[in-house]
C-alpha cells in the first residue's frame, strides 16, 4: 500500500498552534519552554476501579493534544500519571481513599486492586488508539521525593493536624486564579476537617490514625502515612518534565480543586508566582442524558460495553472528536451509532481506493498531488491548529476523500498523515474490522453468510415463501438484513 506513515512533519506544520488556556482563559499562541520540544502532563485515572467512557475522554483529548504537537513537528514528551494512592472520594479532602475503600470492599490487596484496575485502563488505552506516553508515573513510585517536597514547604506553608499535615491556601498569592473561584471560601467545599484554617487547604500528608494500620502507608517527619492526592502531580510532572514544563492537562473538574492545588504547591515549592504548567487545557465532560457520568448508577459505561454491543471502539473514538474538546458531549447509543456509520464510510472509501490502485486503474483528472497538498495546507493544518478544532478536521479529510478524480496514491498519503493526528487506524482498518459480534449474539457470521446464500438463491428461483422464511429466523437471530444499503453492508447484527 503506497501510503507512507510519515515521521516527518506534514506539510502544515506552518500554521501557529493556538491553544485555550485555563489559566487565562483565552487563546494563546503556543511557544515552547525548550526550542523544538513539547513536554506534557495528563493527570491520569485513579485505578480503584475500571474507568467509564467519560474518562477515556480525557485521554482521547490528551493524545490528540500529543499527536497534534507531533504533527506540528515538536518533539513529544507525553507524560500520564497512575493514582494509586491518596485520591480521596471527595476530591476537596474529605470521605475515604478510594483504593483503601475499594480493596476493602473486595477484599483483596490494594497493590491487587492497583495492578488490575491499571491493566483494564491500558487495555482501554488500547481499544482507543491511543499513543504510549513517554512515560507512564506511578505515584507511590514517588513518595521519597514527595516527602522531601513537603519538606521543602512545611514551614513556610503548612500547618500539623491530627489528621496530618496540611497546606494553607493563604500563603501563596491568589489561590484557586484558575479555578476563579472565591477563594476563602473554596465553593463547593465541606469543611469536613477540623482546625483547618481554610476550607479551600488540603491534605499534604495524611497521617495514619493511631490504633490503625493502612494498607499503603510510609514513615514520614509527620508520621506513618499516605501522601495528599494533590502532591504526586506536582513532584512528578518536575521529576520527569523540568519546571515550568508546556501544558497539563486533565477533565475540567481538575480545574477546580485539584489543579489550583498542585499550582499552589509549585508556587510554594518554586518560591515563585509559576503555576509549573505555561498552558493548563482542560476537557469538557462526557454526560449521560441524566446528567453526570458515574460508574455507579444504571448502565456501566466502559469501552468493554460498547465493544460487548457490537461497536468498535474507533467509533468511540470518532465520536470524541466530531465534538470540539472545551464542548459538553452528550453520549446516547443512537449517537455512537452514527459515529460508526461515519468510519465504516470512511473506511470503505479508502478500501475502494486501495483496490482501485491494487487493480492498477489510475484514476483520471483535473487535481494533482499539489492542489491536493495545498488543499490540507490550507484547511487540515490550521483546522487542528486552531485548539484543535477536531470537527473541522474531520470535515477536510471527508472532503479530501471525496475527491473523485485526484490520484489514488495522493489521496492515500493524505490520508495518511491527516489520521496521525485524528488516530482513526483509517490506513489500516478494514470495514470487516468494524463488524464485531455482540456478546448476546446467538449466531455465527458463517451461519449467517450461509443463511444468505440460501435466501440469494431462494429469492433467484422466485421462491419468495422460503426467502421471507429464512430472513424472518434471522430476525430471530438478532440479524437484521439490510438490502440494498448504501454502504454495501448485507446484515448487521443488533445487541
Ligand atoms: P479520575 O480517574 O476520576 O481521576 O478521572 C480521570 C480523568 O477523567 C480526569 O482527567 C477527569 O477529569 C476526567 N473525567 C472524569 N469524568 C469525566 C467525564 N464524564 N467526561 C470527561 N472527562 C472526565
Ligand atoms: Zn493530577
Amino acid at each position: 500500500m503506497g501510503a507512507k506513515m510519515t515521521d516527518a512533519p506534514a506539510p502544515a506544520a506552518g500554521t501557529p498552534l493556538r491553544l485555550f488556556n485555563s489559566l487565562t482563559r483565552q487563546l494563546e499562541d503556543f511557544v515552547p519552554v525548550h526550542p523544538g520540544e513539547a513536554r506534557v502532563y495528563s493527570c491520569g485515572p485513579t485505578v480503584y476501579n475500571y474507568p467509564h467512557i467519560g474518562n477515556m475522554r480525557a485521554y482521547v483529548f490528551a493524545d490528540t493534544l500529543g499527536r497534534t504537537l507531533s504533527f506540528k513537528g515538536y518533539q513529544l514528551t507525553h507524560v500520564i500519571n497512575i493514582t494509586d494512592v491518596g485520591h480521596l472520594t471527595d476530591d476537596a479532602d474529605a470521605g475515604e481513599d478510594k483504593m483503601e475503600k475499594m480493596a476493602a470492599e473486595k477484599a483483596q490487596s490494594i497493590w491487587d486492586i492497583a495492578r488490575h484496575y491499571t491493566e483494564a485502563y491500558w487495555a482501554d488505552v488500547k481499544a482507543l488508539n491511543i499513543r504510549q506516553p513517554a512515560h507512564w508515573s506511578i505515584a507511590t513510585d514517588y513518595v521519597p521525593q514527595m516527602i522531601e517536597f513537603a519538606k521543602a514547604i512545611a514551614d513556610k506553608h503548612c500547618y500539623e493536624l491530627e489528621g496530618g499535615l496540611y497546606f494553607d491556601t493563604s500563603t501563596v498569592s491568589d489561590y484557586g486564579a484558575l479555578a476563579r473561584a472565591k477563594t476563602d471560601e473554596g465553593e463547593g467545599r465541606i469543611e469536613e476537617v477540623e482546625g483547618k484554617r481554610h476550607a479551600a487547604d488540603f491534605a499534604i500528608w495524611r497521617r495514619t490514625p493511631a490504633g490503625e494500620t493502612r494498607q499503603m502507608e510510609w514513615d514520614s517527619p509527620w508520621g506513618k502515612g499516605a501522601p495528599g492526592w494533590h502532591l504526586e502531580c506536582s513532584v512528578m510532572s518536575e521529576a520527569l518534565l523540568g519546571f515550568p514544563f508546556d501544558i497539563h492537562t486533565g477533565g475540567i473538574d481538575h480545574r477546580e480543586i485539584h489543579h489550583p492545588n498542585e499550582i499552589a504547591q509549585n508556587q510554594a515549592h518554586s518560591c515563585s508566582d509559576a503555576s509549573g504548567a505555561r498552558i493548563w487545557m482542560h476537557n469538557n465532560f462526557l454526560i449521560e442524558r441524566s446528567g453526570k457520568m458515574s460508574k455507579s448508577s444504571g448502565e456501566f459505561l466502559r469501552v468493554q460495553l460498547l465493544i460487548d454491543k457490537g461497536y468498535h471502539p474507533l467509533a468511540y473514538r470518532l465520536m470524541c472528536l466530531q465534538a470540539h474538546y472545551r464542548s459538553e458531549l452528550e453520549f446516547s447509543w443512537e449517537g455512537l451509532g452514527a459515529a460508526l456509520t461515519r468510519l465504516k464510510r470512511m473506511v470503505g472509501s479508502i478500501e475502494k481506493s486501495r483496490d482501485l490502485a491494487l487493480k492498477g486503474k489510475i484514476r483520471k483528472g483535473h487535481e494533482n498531488a499539489e492542489h491536493l497538498t495545498k488543499l490540507m495546507l490550507d484547511q487540515f493544518g490550521p483546522a487542528i491548529s486552531d485548539d484543535l478544532n477536531t470537527p473541522q478536521a474531520i470535515k477536510v479529510m471527508e472532503d479530501i476523500l471525496g475527491l473523485g478524480s485526484a490520484p489514488i496514491s495522493v489521496i492515500l498519503e493524505m490520508v495518511g498523515w491527516m489520521d496521525t493526528v485524528l488516530g482513526l487506524n483509517l490506513l489500516t482498518l478494514s470495514r470487516a474490522d468494524l463488524r464485531i459480534r455482540p456478546k448476546s449474539a446467538t449466531i455465527t457470521e458463517t451461519e449467517i453468510e450461509a443463511t444468505l446464500a440460501r435466501r440469494k438463491e431462494a429469492r433467484a428461483s422466485k421462491d419468495f415463501a422460503t426467502s421471507d422464511k429464512l430472513r424472518d429466523d434471522l430476525i430471530a437471530a438478532g440479524v437484521e438484513v439490510m438490502d440494498g444499503d448504501p454502504l454495501g453492508w448485507d446484515w448487521r447484527l443488533g445487541a
